[in-house]
């Protein structure tokens, strides 16, 4: 069902993880779509082409860097400029776990940067093209950790906190244009961020990677399972839709029962 057709989404941090999930259904649903993000040139390619092939979409690349603002920017200027930017996906982000007291100031401000700021200058840059196409989705990729804390994440909980702030705001000051702001706060998801997360405790505590993953999931989210980046995925097509319209200022956890307890 091409319920997206003749609409064109970027998705920051779409070359892995929850943002190509979220990208995959977005071209599934008919739109264009921009990827970004890091990674190797050949994969990149190679990952555009499938998803152009497999769902009939007009499927580009932008290889900006979300810690340089002007990049952010002009990346959302040239989707504009091409066709549109009717959906924003700020999705990309980076973690690093210290206690606060040994926190390194360039992880701190690198997380500022990505899991942010870019979600500032994208937003600032994409609410005017919306505004004249007469229809906006911004949906922010923030997380548990937008609503409540865990020890050892003081860059990314604040954040996160304030990505949830920011969608408030940009909410509000689009209440009364076709454009509706909201962030979703996904519980643990099994991709290369947390991987490395259950790595490094599978390591300090002797354990498996598997035995790690279920202590990991055990310690917060109540269901035992992972969220996953299909389920992520629906929820923005969700979003993107008529049913959605006065959906908006919310920060929507999908976390198996993370933030109830
Ligand atoms: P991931 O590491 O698989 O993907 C991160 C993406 O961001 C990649 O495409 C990467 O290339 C991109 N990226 C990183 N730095 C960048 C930069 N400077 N410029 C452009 N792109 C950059 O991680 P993920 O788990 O898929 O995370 C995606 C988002 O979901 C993040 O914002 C993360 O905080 C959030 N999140 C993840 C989980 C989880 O459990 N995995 C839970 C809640 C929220």
């Amino acid at each position: 069902m091409s319920i997206l057709q003749g609409r064109h989404a970027i998705v920051t941090g779409s070359t892995s993880g929850i943002g190509e999930g979220i990208a995959r259904a977005l071209a599934r649903a008919g739109a264009s779509v921009t990827l970004n993000g890091l990674g190797d040139a050949g994969e990149i390619e190679a990952l555009r082409a499938e998803m152009a092939a497999e769902h009939g979409v007009a499927v580009n690349y932008d290889p900006a860097d979300m810690r340089r603002p002007e990049q952010v920017r002009a990346m959302v200027e040239k989707a504009a400029g091409e066709g549109g930017c009717d959906i924003l996906v700020n999705n990309a982000g980076i973690q690093h776990t210290a206690p606060v007291e040994e926190f390194p100031a360039d992880r701190w401000d690198a997380i500022m940067a990505i899991n942010l700021s870019a979600v500032f200058h994208a937003t600032a840059a994409a609410v005017p093209h919306m505004r004249r196409r007469g229809y906006g989705r911004i949906v922010n990729v923030a997380s548990v950790h937008g609503l409540v804390a865990s020890v050892d994440k003081a860059a990314y909980v604040a954040a996160k906190h304030g990505v949830v702030g920011l969608t408030k705001v940009v909410a509000l000051e689009t209440a009364r244009d076709p454009i509706t702001c909201n962030a979703i706060c996904p519980g643990w998801v099994l991709t290369p961020l947390v991987q490395a997360q259950i790595e490094a405790r599978a390591e300090k505590e002797k354990v498996d990677f598997d035995r790690a993953a279920g202590e990991l999931l055990g310690e917060k989210q109540p269901s035992a399972a992972f969220v996953t980046p299909e389920q992520l995925g629906a929820l923005v097509i969700f979003l993107c839709g008529a049913a959605a319209d006065q959906l908006t200022g919310q920060a929507l956890p999908m976390d198996g029962g993370w933030t109830a307890q």
